[in-house]
């Protein structure tokens, strides 16, 4: 009840250019470049990722790097509980004055990189799926991401900002140049699609790149089925290791594999594709059938 009457009573207030120059000033706050600090001053754009992150008051989230507090605002006033994991120490003594009337925000002084995420959401969620939102510092935005795909995490959704550029990466097939590794990564563990698009000026300071919203719907069952799902990925990562090689020539100057000549030619041949096929024209239910003709040469 309690906690119902503090939801009621706080409303979020952030959002704006005129309320975090205030913020800023009161703290004397610096930006730090090497922490990816661009922070969201677009109250359209809070309310796209809010609209597409689609909380609840039964639901965790966790957000990664809340900055001054703004989209934590938001979040807080929607979810049951948000745990904010802040690296910046200069944003701890900001944050509990702007999260002061949402007693349902958490902060956590950690490098996000250096947390064990799985047992943060056994404590937090209660073996519910939480769900992530977060204005990614960019330097982390790849290990994060894997982080919380490969880990096998509890995770309903995970909506984000990232640099435009990775956002379209994650989304595209073959016949792509943006298709890689990521793409088939993002694409066995979730369902990518891009919420919005946001030019430079919504943040403070305005970063050199466009950004977008991208949300990752995690699946319960991978799309395609395995045997070896390392074996998988370490034939997709030899594959775009050396783009501008055949699959064939890629696979046997990787080092993680130690396949022969012969035995990528057999592979190649049962699952019926040219000598010559290079990686970046599979699709990742090829990269499977690929990977299990590996795995019987190895049984
Ligand atoms: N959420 C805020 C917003 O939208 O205005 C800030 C977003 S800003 C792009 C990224 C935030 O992540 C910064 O507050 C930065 O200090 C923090 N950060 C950077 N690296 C981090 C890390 N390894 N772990 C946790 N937070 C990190």
């Amino acid at each position: 009840m309690k906690k119902i009457l503090n939801k009621e009573m706080a409303m979020p207030y952030l959002g704006d250019p005129k309320r975090t120059i205030e913020v800023l000033k009161k703290y004397e706050f610096v930006f730090q470049k090497r922490f990816g600090q661009n922070f969201l001053i677009d109250s359209h754009v809070l309310a796209k990722i809010l609209k597409a992150a689609d909380i609840g008051e039964n639901d965790f989230v966790l957000e990664i790097g809340p900055g001054i507090g703004t989209l934590t605002q938001h979040l807080a006033a929607a979810a049951g509980k948000v745990t904010a994991v802040e690296i910046d120490p200069a944003l701890i003594p900001v944050l509990e004055d702007t999260l002061q009337d949402f007693p349902n925000a958490e902060v956590v002084h950690s490098d996000i990189l250096k947390m064990d995420l799985k047992k943060l959401a056994e404590e937090k969620s209660q073996g519910r799926p939480m769900k992530v939102v977060a204005n990614l510092p960019y330097y982390i935005t790849t290990p994060i991401l894997m982080e919380l795909l490969e880990k096998k995490i509890p995770i309903d959704s995970i909506t984000v900002m990232v640099q435009k550029e990775v956002a379209k990466r994650m989304c595209v097939g073959p016949g792509s140049k943006d298709y890689g590794a990521l793409s088939l990564a993002v694409q066995y563990y979730a369902e990518p699609s891009i919420i919005a698009s946001v030019p430079p000026n919504c943040f403070m300071p305005r970063p050199k790149v466009g950004s977008s919203v991208i949300q990752l719907k995690i699946y319960e069952k991978p799309p395609v089925a395995v045997q070896d799902v390392h074996l998988m990925f370490q034939l997709i990562r030899a594959s775009f290791n050396q783009r501008r090689k055949t699959l064939a020539n890629g696979l046997l100057n990787y080092e993680g594999l130690s396949f022969q000549k012969e035995e990528i030619q057999q592979a190649l041949e049962e699952c019926g594709f040219a000598p010559n096929v290079r990686g970046e024209s599979l699709r990742l239910e090829e990269f499977a059938r690929l990977a299990d003709a590996f795995a019987r040469q190895l049984e």
